[in-house]
Order: structure tokens, then C-alpha cells, then sequence
């Protein structure tokens, strides 16, 4: 079989792998635990329900405009001039198949071969893979201090002639951190003032915690959005729990918007109406499902930040915002990869390894699931790794003996 050198270079991914792995665990009657999950437990929001179904009713499912269709792009704006302070027009709008497909879609039409885009570390997993896919390289840049907030110096090294885009998550997939305004003033500017893309994953920006608000790049630029660099990427996956919708949208300059336009025709033509009514629906109806599942995660939080901090030799980053946290384990393995493996088979536990965010000897571990998760799953990882725990525990109602330390 023939199969192209680009395509075979291409990691699969490491959160989908997982999720499998699990599943054929659990399908053996094993009572795995699952810390890797990237979605909340929650129930579609009724008005998106509803809107969806109503679509399904009228039995009029056909093809709608490639940019989306006018009345979810008619929410995106307001939901735009509601969180980012800008009201832009329908033209600056691209709605796509989740906003995984958005960056995507924005890598293709802004990246020529060998074109380089800084991501900094640790990043989500997508962002090194995509760039490749288009035929650029990836840079990434790990903060120098050993922290995981970005540092302007860092990013500044590490720009070439090359440079065409920089791309940034905030809050932060995998390590829940969120950019402070400094960073986002200073990154938006160096953008503005060299000409670089500045792509704003914002696909956490409401799952934020503790009374903050995530900086927004529209506000530290005067710039009319034709004329920014800012590309600002957005959805409904994290937002409301609705990650099967598969809808995300792009805000960026109008003559981006028209070749991501073209892309999107030749390749999936437009996303589902069904789904688009679905995501409408959520963005008009009521917002109160927002809140209650961003409370709900930030309790999650604060359990898993407790029984993390039982570990002697944990250190663990508070999160700012999104469902994941990400421990460094280093005082008790080097290699993520293996510590991953050996905690699946040890002690049924899925975690994500480090390695896979550009960041060594941690874990991403997701509290996006039920407080038992979290405590059974942490629980079960001090068992495996920590002398100072009792040898037994009980996985399922087997009684289990440590015998390796
Ligand atoms: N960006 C980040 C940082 C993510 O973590 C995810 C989902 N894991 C996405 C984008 C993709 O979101 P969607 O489901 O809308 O494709």
C-alpha cells in the first residue's frame, strides 16, 4: 500500500488513542478510571436540543452557506461584542466542523512550505501536527524559567524571517494556566507591529475560575479587525459540553474569511445545519447552563488540587480555568510515555502523558469528570507511585497489592 511520506508523519492523537484503550479495557469488565477525558459530563443545553430538533421535524436538511448559516453567525457576532467588547460584521465570520477544523482551516490558508509558526509549550496536541499537515514547521518554545505561562523573550528568540503565525491557548489545554493582560498586551502588539498572525484559541475563555476573566487580544488592539493580525477562534465544545455538535467558528479579517471560505467549499462544503441550529440555540438560550458547569468543574478543581497536594513530590500548578490540570511527576518518573502506560496497567487510571504537550515528566490529568473520578483515579495513583501510601487498595472489589517499590 502506498501512502504518502507526509501523511505517515503525522502523530495520531494521543487523547483519541486513549479514549479507545479505555473503552476495550472496560469492555473486559475492568473498572478503569478515566483522568484523560477532554469533555464535561453535562446534557445538551434543551435549547439546543430543541433547535436541532426542530430542524430534524421540518425535514429540510440540505446544504446551507459554507460560511454558516446567517442566523448562528447573527449569535457568533453577539456573542463576539459581548465577551470581546467588538461587534464585527457577518463578512469577518466563518462558522466550521468544530474549531478543531477552524484552526485547521486558518493554517491552510495563511501558511506557504516551510512557513513557521511559534507554539508556545505546553500546547495542545493538535496545533505541532497541523502545521505539518499544511507543510510548515512547527517551533515550539518552552518558557525558559521552568514555569508554564509564555514569556515574551522566549518568543521573541525564537522569530525568524520565517515567522508567519504564533499560536496561543489561554486558558491554558493542557496545563488550565491562563495568560495574564501583560502577556496578551505585549504578544498582540510584537503581532500588530511585525505582521505576524496571532491565532487566539479561545476555546476555553469562559471556563475560567476563582472571580478572573480571560484577557481578551481585541482589547489591546485599535485595530478594525480587516486590518489586525488577530484571529480569534472560538466554539461551542467546551462552552456548553457539546462536543458532538462538532461546531466552531473563526473571526478574522474579511479577505482571510473569503480563501478560508474556499477551503472549507472544496473539502467538507459546510458544517451540518442540523448541528449549526444546535449551537444557535445554545448561544440564544438561556446562559445559565454556562455557569453551572463552569461551577461544578472549578469544585472539581479544587478536590483534584487536594488529594494532588497529598503527594510529597507532586508539584502542581493551580489552574486558572479549563478541566485539566497538569502535575509534574518528575520526583517520580522521567518519562511520562511509560509512567501513562505503567498507570493504565498498574492501576486502571487513564492520564495523558506530558510528552504529548510538549512538556516532559507530566501528566494531564482532566477533572472534568464526577468527584468520584477525580478522587478514585488520584487515589489510585498515589497507591501506584507513593511509598509513603498504604500497599492495598481496593480497584472495583479487587483487592489490590503493591509489590514494586
Ligand atoms: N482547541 C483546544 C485547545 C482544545 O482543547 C480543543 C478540544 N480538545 C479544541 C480546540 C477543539 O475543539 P472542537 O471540539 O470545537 O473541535
Amino acid at each position: 500500500m502506498s501512502i504518502s511520506t507526509l501523511a505517515r508523519s503525522i502523530a495520531e492523537s494521543p487523547t483519541l488513542r486513549l479514549n479507545e484503550e479505555a473503552r476495550l479495557l472496560r469492555e473486559k469488565g475492568l473498572p478503569v478510571t478515566h483522568l484523560g477525558a477532554g469533555e464535561p459530563k453535562n446534557k445538551t443545553p434543551i435549547a439546543a436540543i430543541l433547535s436541532s430538533a426542530a430542524k430534524l421535524v421540518n425535514g429540510d436538511v440540505k446544504y446551507v452557506p459554507t460560511d454558516g448559516i446567517p442566523s448562528l453567525k447573527k449569535a457568533i457576532i453577539r456573542y463576539t461584542e459581548e465577551n470581546y467588547g467588538r461587534a464585527v460584521p457577518p463578512e469577518n465570520v466563518i462558522v466550521s466542523s468544530g474549531a478543531k477544523q477552524a484552526v485547521y482551516n486558518v493554517l491552510f490558508s495563511i501558511l506557504n512550505p516551510q512557513d513557521e509558526v511559534i507554539i508556545p509549550a505546553p500546547y495542545w496536541v493538535s496545533y505541532p501536527e497541523m502545521v505539518k499537515m499544511v507543510y510548515g514547521v512547527p517551533i515550539t518554545v518552552v518558557p525558559e524559567d521552568g514555569g508554564y505561562h509564555p514569556r515574551m523573550a522566549d518568543i521573541q528568540r525564537a522569530v525568524s524571517p520565517a515567522t508567519k503565525a504564533i499560536i496561543i491557548n489561554s486558558p491554558n489545554n493542557p496545563s488550565g494556566v491562563m495568560y495574564s493582560e501583560a502577556f496578551v498586551a505585549e504578544i498582540v502588539e510584537f503581532c500588530e507591529r511585525k505582521g505576524i498572525y496571532l491565532i487566539t484559541d479561545d476555546i476555553y475563555h469562559k471556563l475560567v475560575f476563582d472571580g478572573k476573566r480571560a484577557p481578551s487580544a481585541y482589547a489591546h488592539t485599535g485595530r478594525d479587525v480587516d486590518e489586525s493580525r488577530v484571529i480569534v477562534i472560538n466554539g461551542i465544545s467546551k462552552l456548553y459540553g457539546m462536543t458532538g455538535f462538532r461546531i466552531g467558528w473563526t473571526i478574522a479579517g474579511r479577505k482571510l474569511v473569503e480563501v478560508m471560505t474556499n477551503v472549507q467549499a472544496q473539502t467538507t462544503s459546510c458544517a451540518s445545519l442540523v448541528m449549526q441550529a444546535g449551537a444557535e440555540g445554545a448561544l440564544t438560550g438561556l446562559q445559565s447552563t454556562v455557569e453551572g458547569l463552569r461551577l461544578t468543574i472549578e469544585n472539581n478543581r479544587d478536590v483534584a488540587l487536594q488529594e494532588l497536594h497529598s503527594f510529597t513530590g507532586v508539584k502542581c500548578v493551580k489552574p486558572d480555568g479549563t478541566f485539566y490540570c497538569f502535575p509534574d511527576f518528575r520526583a517520580y518518573y522521567k518519562d511520562s510515555v511509560a509512567l501513562s502506560d505503567f498507570l493504565l496497567k498498574k492501576a486502571l487510571v487513564v492520564t495523558v502523558p506530558g510528552r504529548e504537550f510538549g512538556m516532559e515528566g507530566h501528566l494531564r490529568l482532566s477533572y472534568a469528570g464526577s468527584i468520584k473520578d477525580i478522587t478514585e483515579g488520584i487515589a489510585r495513583i498515589k497507591w501506584a507511585l507513593d511509598p509513603n501510601s498504604p500497599n492495598e487498595i481496593y480497584i472495583g472489589d479487587r483487592r489490590m497489592v503493591r509489590d514494586w517499590l
